[in-house]
C-alpha cells in the first residue's frame, strides 16, 4: 500500500502502555494520521511503500506536548511579574490594564511560537481574544483547545478593597454569546477544539455559570475553569455563599466529568480528593504558581483518586515561559521536595502528564496523546546528539526518559510535525516569519511601556524597589 511518509531508523516513545519505547522503528503516516508504528525488521513495514522517506537516526520521535493552560495574550509582559506578593495588583496590573488589540496579537503570535519550538503541538490557550488566537492557530497550523475567558466583574464600578465584587450581569451574558459565536465560526476546522470558559468561582454569578454548565453540556464540551485559585477568591466566595469554592461547586452540582479545574491552588486535601471523585480532569501549572504564589498545587493528593491530569505554563510574566520541558522537570521536582521523597513522580509518569494522560483529560485522546494507528501525526523530532541527552544508554538500563525530563529544556527539538506536516524542520519555523513576529513583540511591548505610570511604579513597585537595589 501506498502511503505519504515513512520514517525509518527512529527511537520512539509511543506514550502508550507506559512511555511505549522503540529502539529502531518505523512510523508510517498518511493523510496526516498514523498508519502504522513498528520495530524497523517487522514485517508489517513490507505492506507498506511511501512517497516520501526520512531518516529518523539519532532522532526521538514522540506525541508532541499538550499545554493545558496558557494566557498567551499577556505573554508582552513576560518578566515583569514574578519575586513578589500579590503578582496580580503590584505586579501584573500596572502593565495589563493598558493592553489592547494589537499588542494582545502580537502576544498571541509570540507565546504559540515559543511553544511550538518547545515540542507544544497542542495549546490550550485561556483569554479574552481567543478569536485571534484560533486564526493564529489556523495560520500556523498548530492545533489548539481554546477556551474565551467569561467574566461578569463590573469594570465600570470596580470594588473596593474589602467588599464583594460588582457583578454587570449584560457583560457576562454577553461574553457567553461571544465564546458561543467563536465556537460556531471555528466547527469546521478539524484542528480547533474548545472549551467554554468561565475565569473562576467569585467572577461570576451562579446563574450565569449554571447557564455556561448547561451550555456547555448541549454542546459535549469541557469547561475549563480556575478553581480555588487563591486567597482572594476564597475570601469572596466565604463572603458571597458562606462557605469555599469546592463545597459550593458541590452543592450546586457543579462538580463533575464535564469540569477540568486549573490550579486548585488553595484546595485542602478533602476537597482536593472531592474535585477528582466527582470525575472533573485537573490541570496543574506548577511553574506559575511556584513563581507567583510560591506553592506546590495538591497533585499527589488528586492522583490517590484520579489520574485525570494535565500541566500548563499558564502565563510568561509569572513563569516565565511557555515551555512544557519547565512543567514536566519542575512538576517532578517540586513534589519530590515537597515529600521529602525522590520516588515521588517519576519521569516517565510526568511525561504522560504532558501528552497521553493530558489527551484524556481534555477529552482528546481519540486524535492525540500518543502514537498509535489512527492518531493524528503530532510529532516532535528530538535530536538525541544533543550534549544534554547524551550519553545515549540502552542497556542494561535506558536513561533517555530520565534524561528527557530532567536534562533537556527544549532547544533539543529538532522538527515538529502538525497533523503530518512540518511546522518546523531543523529548528526552522516554516509557517511565518520568525523574526518578524519577534520585532513586533518587542515593538509592541515598547509602546505600551510608554503607557505605564512610572511615579506609581517608583512608589508602588517591589520590581522597582529591586532593581534600585541592583537586582534587576
Ligand atoms: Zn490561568
Amino acid at each position: 500500500m501506498m502511503i505519504d511518509l515513512i520514517i525509518d531508523g527512529a527511537t520512539v516513545l509511543t506514550m502508550e502502555n507506559g512511555v511505549g519505547y522503540y529502539n529502531d522503528a518505523s512510523i508510517g503516516i498518511n493523510n496526516g494520521k498514523i498508519t502504522f508504528i513498528a520495530e524497523q525488521n517487522d514485517s508489517i513495514t513490507d505492506k507498506y511503500k511511501a512517497k516520501e522517506y526520512i531518516s529518523g537516526k539519532d532522532k526521538l520521535i514522540m506525541p508532541g506536548f499538550i499545554d493545558a493552560h496558557m494566557h498567551t495574550e499577556i505573554s508582552i509582559f513576560r518578566g515583569l511579574a514574578q519575586d513578589l506578593n500579590n503578582w496580580m495588583e503590584l505586579g501584573l496590573w500596572p502593565f495589563s490594564q493598558h493592553l489592547d488589540q494589537e499588542a494582545s496579537e502580537a502576544a498571541i503570535r509570540l507565546n504559540i511560537l515559543e511553544a511550538i519550538k518547545n515540542g507544544t503541538t497542542t495549546i490550550g490557550d485561556f483569554g479574552s481574544e481567543i478569536d485571534i488566537t484560533a486564526s493564529t492557530c489556523q495560520e500556523f497550523g498548530v492545533r489548539g483547545v481554546l477556551a474565551k475567558t467569561i467574566n461578569e466583574l463590573d469594570k465600570k464600578n470596580p470594588a473596593e478593597p474589602g467588599q464583594l465584587y460588582n457583578f454587570d450581569h449584560k457583560k457576562g451574558e454577553k461574553e457567553l454569546d461571544s465564546a458561543l459565536k467563536i465556537i460556531d465560526k471555528y466547527k469546521n476546522d478539524d484542528l480547533l477544539d474548545f472549551n467554554l470558559g468561565p475565569q473562576a468561582l467569585d467572577m461570576v454569578s451562579m446563574d450565569l455559570l449554571k447557564e455556561i454548565y448547561k451550555q456547555a453540556r448541549n454542546l459535549d464540551i469541557q469547561i475549563h475553569m480556575h478553581v480555588a485559585q487563591g486567597d482572594r477568591e476564597d475570601w469572596q466566595i466565604e463572603k458571597r455563599y458562606g462557605d469555599r469554592t469546592i463545597p459550593i461547586l458541590n452543592k450546586n452540582k457543579l462538580l463533575g466529568p464535564e469540569l477540568r479545574a486549573v490550579h486548585l491552588t488553595e484546595a485542602t486535601p478533602e476537597e482536593t480528593k472531592l474535585l477528582a471523585e466527582s470525575g472533573a480532569a485537573l490541570t496543574i501549572c506548577s511553574g506559575s504558581i511556584g513563581i507567583i504564589d510560591g506553592l506546590v498545587p495538591p497533585l499527589q493528593e488528586f492522583l490517590e483518586v484520579s489520574d485525570r491530569i494535565s500541566l500548563g505554563s499558564d502565563q510568561a510574566p509569572g513563569n516565565n515561559c511557555n515551555n512544557m520541558f519547565n512543567e514536566i522537570k519542575l512538576t517532578s521536582l517540586f513534589n519530590k521536595i515537597k515529600s521529602s521523597d525522590p520516588r515521588v513522580l517519576n519521569a516517565g509518569q510526568v511525561l504522560q502528564f504532558a501528552t497521553s494522560k493530558a489527551a484524556e483529560a481534555l477529552n482528546i485522546s481519540d486524535k492525540v496523546g500518543s502514537i498509535a494507528p489512527g492518531k493524528e501525526a503530532d510529532l516532535i523530532f528530538i535530536d538525541l546528539k544533543s550534549p544534554a541527552l547524551t550519553p545515549v544508554i540502552n542497556s542494561p538500563l535506558r536513561n533517555l526518559v530520565p534524561n528527557l525530563v530532567y536534562s533537556a529544556s527544549g532547544q533539543e527539538v529538532e522538527s515538529v510535525m502538525i497533523s503530518g506536516e512540518f511546522v518546523v524542520k531543523d529548528h526552522k519555523f516554516l509557517p511565518a516569519n520568525e523574526e518578524q513576529i519577534i520585532n513586533k513583540a518587542n515593538q509592541e511591548a515598547k509602546r505600551l511601556m510608554a503607557k505605564v505610570d512610572r511615579d506609581w511604579l517608583k512608589e508602588k513597585s517591589p520590581l522597582y524597589k529591586l532593581q534600585e537595589k541592583g537586582y534587576l
